[in-house]
């Protein structure tokens, strides 16, 4: 059923498989000079320069993007958004549990920015703000589950505990045995049109903007910092490293940043007869409670994105021709028809992998290099969607001199742990991504490995 289900699978993203996709802009072909240059098109790059513009007219931001805009994490994603910019309430109550209340209303003046530009700018990227669903897919989840509500709660959020039954009156499956129904300003978009829009603002701010244009080399000259590309360059006061997972623009970066891979399955359109047969009238963006966790939403034309399976390669490749193959999505459909049985035949329509920056924070931290003049914001570790441009706009103050009272907060100025370099990085991620595969079903050595590493700062359990 599963290889069936796969065969006419298009081996690209659903969301850039699209024929409004915005011609690429023209590369960097000359020397120029800017006040801030943004180095990668995703949403940290785009954001950052949309915020410098609005904050300063007068200056020339200039952006360069080694492929086209959303062609890295930004253009796969989920697409799954919510307040939390510290990877959801729990994350961030371990992280910084000091800083928490902060945390809480930075969020949400982060999504109230967020959804303000949408709909100022008119940005159409198909906004569904039904909530964001967190599920229990075995009973000994519902204890964490009801502690997460409990959470939610306390900081003020609009949610609701939901029991098996209940749960089945907003998604049916098997598998689901509980769940928490984050009801406010959270939802879905699609997250290449958002990219889109963001350029186009951009542009209209004033933003240059220079695809297949990749940094090659980054040095400082004369008090400022001189990049260059393959065929021009830029000398600019102040970088931004908005490089993800790619983590271009300086060899420290990848100290703090594991390149893992998740991979994502799109479905052809469902019927009438299956959407009902699956519930799912509020829309919401569902994560399972696993680390290796399954999540997904609906599309406009009510497909499904259907996302998990975390992989690294050795070095951290981002793109290894193995996400290419299609019999190696046949465990993540397996995981889709476990989950609704009800959904048997239905087919998939795309099939891809994207890079994940994860961190031992989860969440964006800030690396400074050449007297800090140079800045990279990531780290966010699979949750950035809106969450980036919060990042976007701490880096930005943290480059100018951090005069923001949020930019003294711990989350600012405190860096994730540094991860152990190769071989030793790739070893542990295959016992950790072999113990996650199946510590659910099997137990055993598993949850002990899992344990030690948390330990070294990765919650996975
Ligand atoms: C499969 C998947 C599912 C996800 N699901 C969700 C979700 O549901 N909700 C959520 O909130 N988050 C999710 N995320 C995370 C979210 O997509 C990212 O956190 C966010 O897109 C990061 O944006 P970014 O701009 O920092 O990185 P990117 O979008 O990766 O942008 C970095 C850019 O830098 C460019 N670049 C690299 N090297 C160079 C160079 N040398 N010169 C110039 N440019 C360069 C790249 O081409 C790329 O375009 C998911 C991520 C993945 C991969």
């Amino acid at each position: 059923m599963v290889s069936k289900a796969l065969a006419d699978a298009k081996m690209e993203p659903f969301w850039l498989d699209r024929s409004d996709r915005p011609e690429t802009l023209p590369p960097l072909t000359a020397p120029r000079k800017a006040d801030l240059l943004v180095v990668g098109g995703g949403f940290t790059g785009l954001w950052a320069a949309i915020q410098a513009r609005q904050a300063a007219p007068e200056h020339t931001v200039i952006l360069i993007e080694k492929a086209s805009v959303a062609s890295g994490a930004s253009g796969r994603p989920g697409g799954v958004v919510s307040t939390s910019v510290m990877h959801g309430l729990s994350n961030a109550t371990r992280i910084f549990p000091g800083d928490i209340a902060a945390l809480e209303v930075l969020g949400q003046e982060n999504m109230r920015g967020f959804m303000q530009t949408i709909s100022e700018n008119g940005i159409d990227c198909h906004a569904e703000w039904g909530g964001e669903l967190n599920v229990a897919i075995d009973d000994s989840q519902i204890d964490s589950l009801r502690d997460e509500h409990a959470l939610h709660l306390k900081y003020g959020h609009n949610a609701v505990f939901l029991d098996e039954a209940a749960l089945a009156e907003h998604i049916r499956s098997p598998r689901y045995k509980a769940g928490v129904w984050t009801k406010d300003v959270a939802g879905t978009v699609h997250p290449a049109l958002l990219a889109w829009g963001l350029k186009q603002l951009a542009l209209k701010l004033g933003v240059e903007i220079y695809e297949n244009t990749p940094l090659e080399t980054i040095d400082e000259t004369g008090g400022r910092m001189r990049v260059t590309t393959p065929h021009g360059s830029v000398v600019a006061d102040r970088v931004l490293l908005a490089t993800n997972a790619f983590m271009a623009g300086h060899r420290h970066i990848k100290r703090r940043i594991v390149p893992i891979r998740d991979r994502v399955l799109a479905t052809e359109p469902l019927t009438d007869a299956q959407m009902a047969a699956i519930g799912w009238g509020n829309r919401q963006g569902i994560y399972d409670m696993r680390t290796q966790m399954n999540y997904m939403r609906l599309t406009r034309d009510n497909r499904i994105i259907f996302g998990g399976r975390l992989a690294y390669a050795f070095n951290g490749d981002t793109s290894p021709p193995i996400d290419r193959e299609r019999e190696t999505y046949a465990p993540l459909a397996g995981a889709f028809f476990e989950t609704f049985p009800q959904l048997e035949g239905l087919r998939f329509s795309h099939a891809w992998s994207g890079a994940i920056d994860l961190s031992t924070r989860m969440a964006v931290h800030f690396q400074r290099y050449f007297d800090g003049k140079v800045v990279y914001a990531g780290g966010y570790s699979g949750f950035g969607v809106s969450a980036s441009r919060f990042g976007a706009r701490i880096a930005l103050d943290i480059l100018n001199g951090s005069h923001l009272p949020e930019s003294k907060l711990e989350f600012a100025t405190r860096l994730p742990s540094i991860v152990p370099p190769e071989p030793f990085r790739w070893l542990g991620a295959q016992i950790t991504m072999n113990a996650l595969d199946t510590a659910d079903r099997k137990g055993g050595w598993r949850l002990p490995w899992l344990k030690f590493v948390s330990a070294l700062g990765f919650p996975l359990h």
